[in-house]
């Protein structure tokens, strides 16, 4: 019979956010593939796991999950962990992952720590909608292409980023994106937790040497492109607003029915207008 393949989280900075489950999955499990097995076997020295331990990064992925996945037909469960929290989230599981749905393997989920969602929920920000970026490109224009991408994004955005990149994240965030409200969350389950609250601005001026961890919650665009557009017709004249839509390809009555829309009168007054 097949094994199955376990996608375990781990704590993101504090170990008592482990799951008993976790725990269980990684004592039974025949192996743990672990993005850093010096790492990981700390965690496992911590609860007094004893276990074999594969590597598995990023950079061997792709030829290091058909082993993996060899084994788990042979039989054996195989329980997947990253350095810290939800393997997969910015961190290696999803070669394997699609792989294993290929091959027909039972996949489980051992939920967990993820920076992401923990900073998002004490962000204060609007947790209906979100949108997670992970990091960004390291080059510059790369990522300023990944931000102007984003700039009319309403839904909050989630970022991670190194400490070494975050000032000039963040100056590129400003240019882009303005001054919006962000939430700097570091060090989240550790002893220098600390949530900074304010605009990017206030922000760069207080901080001084980042270090330690860091999710960026940012506040969403306060309206869509479609929004800033129409917003932006309102001071066509009726006659170019009229052609706006006509070039579209719109018919007459769609066109002074978007109008009146747009303009937040009635469509009778815009077929008056025309008909003079
Ligand atoms: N898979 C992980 C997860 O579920 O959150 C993320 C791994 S990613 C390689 C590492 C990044 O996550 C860090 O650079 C930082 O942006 C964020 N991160 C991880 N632990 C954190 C913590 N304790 N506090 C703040 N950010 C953290």
């Amino acid at each position: 019979m097949k094994g199955t393949l376990y996608i375990v989280a781990t704590p993101i900075g504090n170990l008592e956010d482990i799951t008993f489950r976790a725990i269980k999955i990684l004592k039974e499990a025949d192996i743990i593939a672990a993005e850093d097995t010096r790492h990981t076997l700390q965690l496992l020295n911590h609860f007094e796991i004893s276990k074999p331990l594969i590597s598995y990064y990023k950079q061997i992925e792709e030829e290091k999950s058909d082993t993996l996945l060899d084994k788990i037909e042979a039989g054996k469960n195989i329980a997947l962990v990253s350095d810290a929290g939800t393997p997969g989230i910015s961190d290696p599981g999803a070669v394997i992952i699609k792989k294993a749905i290929e091959r027909n393997i039972n996949i489980v989920p051992v939920p967990g720590a993820c920076a992401a969602i923990n900073a998002l929920i004490c962000s204060g920000m609007s947790t209906d909608e979100f949108c997670f970026l992970g990091f960004l490109p390291v080059n510059t224009t790369e990522k300023r292409k990944k931000l102007e991408e984003n700039e009319y994004e309403t839904k909050t955005l989630i970022f991670y980023e190194a400490p070494h990149k975050l000032i000039k994240t963040l100056e590129t965030m400003l240019e882009v994106l303005g001054d919006r409200n962000i939430v700097l969350c570091k060090e989240l389950t550790k002893i220098h937790e600390n949530f900074e609250r304010g605009k990017i601005s206030d922000i760069l001026k207080e901080i001084e040497e980042p270090k330690g961890e860091y999710v960026i919650i940012v506040q969403g665009a306060d309206r869509s492109r479609q929004e800033k557009e129409a917003e932006e017709r309102k001071n066509l004249t009726l006659e170019e607003h009229y052609l706006y839509y006509e070039k579209q390809g719109l018919e007459k009555k769609e066109i002074i029915k978007q109008i009146a829309k747009e303009r937040g009168v009635s469509k009778n007054v815009i077929y008056q207008y025309f008909m003079k």
